[in-house]
């Protein structure tokens, strides 16, 4: 809905046509701010300080035009350098909101400020305004959120490519203890901040026939461009999250709605729509299957017509060269139907030989694999693929054929390529042929990485094991990072300025390995204070905000114990709880003195569960019955509250994790590939309760394990401990819970059977084997690591040395 300063300066009066100045002072900014209230919102100027909405709306056009101007800058810098781009091709982007980013970035705050107190508001109150752009699930979304802000920051060349998914992440409600879910259609209010390119578009075609490489499709949709612009730090440097909408290649079938069929007149228009709807459609139908399959294909295929045409644009001829202008990076699986595509598009559409073309594919792309676990792997029905997209699936099958006699000559097993080949029987399909997308990215990519260094060596050992074999030379690391600008500069200022002013300047902003000279300060006893001080401000905030979103109110005197993420059985929600239940029992058991001994703590568990993971919704439940119980109970008092944090997304995480003192990162050891909330609690001085998993792992080795709460079995012991499931027995305080779930203590019984079973049931009672991510064996070592935390707390000025040493960790 924005219009361009210029389009504006025409429309304005005369005497307005100077407000085009996009500079950062306070007065130019009011002006444009004012003139795009009128003039791109469309409202009376007189109604400005009564209508938050419209005011927000303002402000995002001043502030995003000056985005756009960087945008343009950035883009003719790149054009006349003709530096090589950077690409990264992701399902999700979990960006959050825009705002605050971008004026800090910007280096707009105090110029914002003003001009907002002049029309009587405050910055956080427009930053309220805005609807989180949630178009991702967890940490793999975040990522990418997290790689844009740095490659923006590092003035490097780079376009992130996704979906504009019209509905983001479901909203979560939580309804006596039970996730609800709510669809986010956070398009609703219009987005401000993006720039819609109506003749950036590129046609993406489905279904037909493709006899000898010649593909007759039966439908085509368009991909049109949405750029949102993201700011580096202290930088012009200013790229492009661009975002593929889908329209139809015509609007509408004329002669259909002539003839009243209303309906037909606008299915095209309907099916394009679908395409852009969702995020993760169920999968469970094949219609849904098709669905994503649908989605993977139109983004990515429109991105790479979109690197293509920018190749060309530049002028470039000799097609051999591509790799030197574009790099490619693989999001997990889910764009991985590239490396099909690029052949596709270098032969059919530039006339390439396939030679050339495989050349030239295998040096464009890169893959990150984010999972070990096997259902995450990406597999499509060949017959799925083939009705779909039947030109890539003829190719599919030459890259298969072309691996089998590669794989031969290096006289690999038949089995071993058997498993291996990009298309092959699915194990759980009765026979049934699949195309395999992480092996597909496996022979169409340069390096596969994996996201932890432990991540990355199981990686080799297990679901590419046989790929590493041949491939040794492919395999990397790149353990996943965080933004400090996001997730602790602007979201912590009063820790930032606490830092900054140690530190003497602001560059650890851009530099976060500047962070290691507040070593020499980190036993400074004034310092600490000043950093607990910093801290206690934050956990007021965090109080507030528990009170607004459940009503509790919790002390903020108290230790704020903090696991926020997607509810999965891996990351172990159900243990924190558990030991929550435990630890009630424990103190209702206590003499008055051993209460005065007492750490008083505050647990908070946030995170989603997927609409259809029945288990996780029970864990959810289970964890709101018992805050229910022990909230409430008066012999408790602040010893213990046990919170539900509902609907966990990024500008809920801007304000739960400053105000963290103690992290939980409790997945069972080889589970989670790398975790990234561990290392944004980390930069804000929380402790770690963790187990030797993901990048926990490479945090302690920075930190000193001696300043860790680590327990549980290691990733070396998992195998031979499920193994030996049948044998073991958890101990009496463990047995204790489930007794208690048992006894209807959180409620039904019959719902939390599924829990029970999990946990202690035979072999076959749930979908794993029994206790597969070993509750019952880790428990006593984390209650132990819990009572250590404890210990530490009841001493504050070790507890400070130890916090402090996350707080100067380097984060490389
Ligand atoms: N969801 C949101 C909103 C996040 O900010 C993050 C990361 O900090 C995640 C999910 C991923 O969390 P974790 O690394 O704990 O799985």
């Amino acid at each position: 809905a924005r219009r361009s300063a210029v389009t504006r300066a025409v429309m304005a009066p005369d005497s307005m046509k100077d407000a085009v100045s996009l500079d950062n002072d306070a007065e130019a900014l009011t002006k444009s701010m004012l003139l795009h209230y009128q003039y791109s919102v469309g409202m009376d100027p007189t109604t400005i300080s009564s209508n938050k909405r419209a005011a927000y709306e303002a402000l995002a056009c001043a502030v995003g035009e000056r985005l756009a101007a960087k945008f343009n800058k950035t883009q003719d810098h790149f054009k006349k350098v003709d530096q090589k781009y950077g690409y990264y091709l992701s399902a999700e982007f979990l960006q959050g909101r825009a705002l605050l980013n971008a004026v800090e970035n910007l280096e707009l705050e105090s110029s914002v400020k003003e001009s907002l107190a002049k029309v009587g508001y405050t910055l956080e109150d427009m930053a309220e305004q805005e609807l989180d752009m949630a178009l991702g699930n967890g940490g793999l979304g975040r990522l990418a959120a997290c790689f844009l802000d740095s490659m923006a920051t590092l003035d490097l060349p780079m376009f992130g490519y996704g979906i504009r998914y019209s509905y983001g992440m479901f909203k979560q409600l939580i309804d006596d203890g039970f996730q609800k879910e709510e669809p986010d259609y956070w398009l609703g209010t219009g987005n401000p901040w993006e720039i819609e390119r109506p003749s950036t578009k590129y046609p993406i075609s489905f279904g037909g026939k493709s006899v000898k490489g010649v593909w007759t499709p039966a439908d085509q949709v368009y991909a049109v461009a949405h750029d949102n612009p993201i700011p580096g730090w202290n930088t012009d440097n200013t790229i492009s999250l661009r975002l593929w909408g889908a329209r139809p290649v015509e609007e509408f079938d004329l002669s259909s709605l002539n003839s009243g069929k209303y309906q037909e007149a606008f299915e095209k228009r309907m099916e394009a729509e679908t395409i852009c709807a969702v995020l993760y459609p169920d999968d469970s139908t094949t219609e849904g299957k098709i669905l994503r399959l649908k989605q993977q294909y139109f983004f990515t295929s429109a991105s790479l017509q979109d690197i293509i045409a920018r190749f060309l644009e530049a002028g470039h001829t000799d097609w051999d060269t591509l790799p030197d202008h574009a790099a490619v990076q693989l999001n997990d699986t889910h764009p991985t139907i590239g490396v099909a595509e690029l052949m596709r598009l270098l032969m059919d559409d530039h006339g390439l030989e396939w030679d050339q073309a495989w050349a030239i594919t295998g040096k464009v792309f890169a893959y990150t694999n984010h999972t070990v676990l096997p259902e995450a792997l990406e597999k499509w029905g060949s017959d799925i693929m083939e009705d779909l997209l039947p030109r890539n699936f003829e190719i599919i099958e030459k890259i298969d054929k072309q691996f089998v006699k590669e794989m031969t000559a290096l006289k690999v097993d038949k089995k071993v390529i058997a498993r291996m080949k990009p298309i092959g029987e699915d194990e759980w399909g009765k026979g049934k042929d699949v195309v395999r997308m992480a092996s597909l990215a496996m022979c169409g990519a340069h390096t596969v990485n994996g996201v932890a260094a432990v991540h990355s060596e199981i990686i080799k050992d297990t679901v590419l094991k046989d790929f590493y074999a041949i491939w040794p030379e492919k395999f990397q690391n790149k353990t996943n990072g965080v933004t400090q600008r996001r997730w602790l500069a602007f979201c912590n200022p009063e820790l930032r300025d606490l830092i900054t002013s140690k530190l003497g300047s602001d560059e650890w902003i851009g530099d976060l390995d500047k962070l290691t000279g507040l070593r020499e300060f980190a036993e400074d006893p004034e310092f600490q204070a000043k950093w607990r001080e910093a801290k206690l401000v934050k956990k007021q905030a965090l109080a507030e905000y528990v009170k607004e979103t459940t009503g509790y109110t919790v002390n903020p005197e108290a230790l704020f114990d903090v696991q926020v993420k997607r509810i999965h059985e891996y990351k172990r929600q159900l243990l924190n709880v558990m030991r929550c239940i435990h630890q009630y029992s424990v103190l209702k058991k206590m003499t008055p003195e051993e209460k005065e001994d007492v750490v008083p703590r505050v647990v908070m568990i946030g995170g989603k569960a997927a609409p259809g993971y029945a288990m996780a919704k029970k864990i959810i439940k289970l964890i709101n019955a018992t805050g229910k119980l022990v909230n409430n109970d008066p012999e408790i008092g602040d010893m213990l509250k046990v919170i539900f944090l509902p609907n966990y997304n990024v500008s809920a995480a801007e304000i739960i994790i400053p105000g963290t003192e103690l992290s939980e990162q409790i997945s069972t050891a080889g589970t989670e590939a790398s975790g990234t909330s561990n290392m944004k609690f980390a930069m804000n001085g929380a402790l770690l309760v963790g187990t030797m998993d993901g990048a926990n792992i490479e945090i302690w080795e920075e930190i000193g394990k001696e300043n860790g709460f680590i327990f549980g079995a290691e990733v070396e012991e998992v195998d031979a401990l499920i193994e030996a499931r049948n044998e073991f027995e958890p101990c009496e305080e463990f047995q204790a819970v489930l007794d208690q779930i048992e006894a209807g203590d959180f409620g039904d019984v019959e719902f939390y059977q599924q829990i029970l079973d999990a946990l202690s049931g035979e072999d076959g009672a749930h979908y794993l084997p029994k206790d597969f991510y070993l509750l019952g064996y880790d428990f006593p070592s984390y209650c132990a690591a819990q009572d250590a935390v404890d210990a530490v707390y009841k001493d504050q000025v070790l507890y400070c040395s130890i916090f402090m040493m996350f707080g100067c960790w380097p984060h490389h």
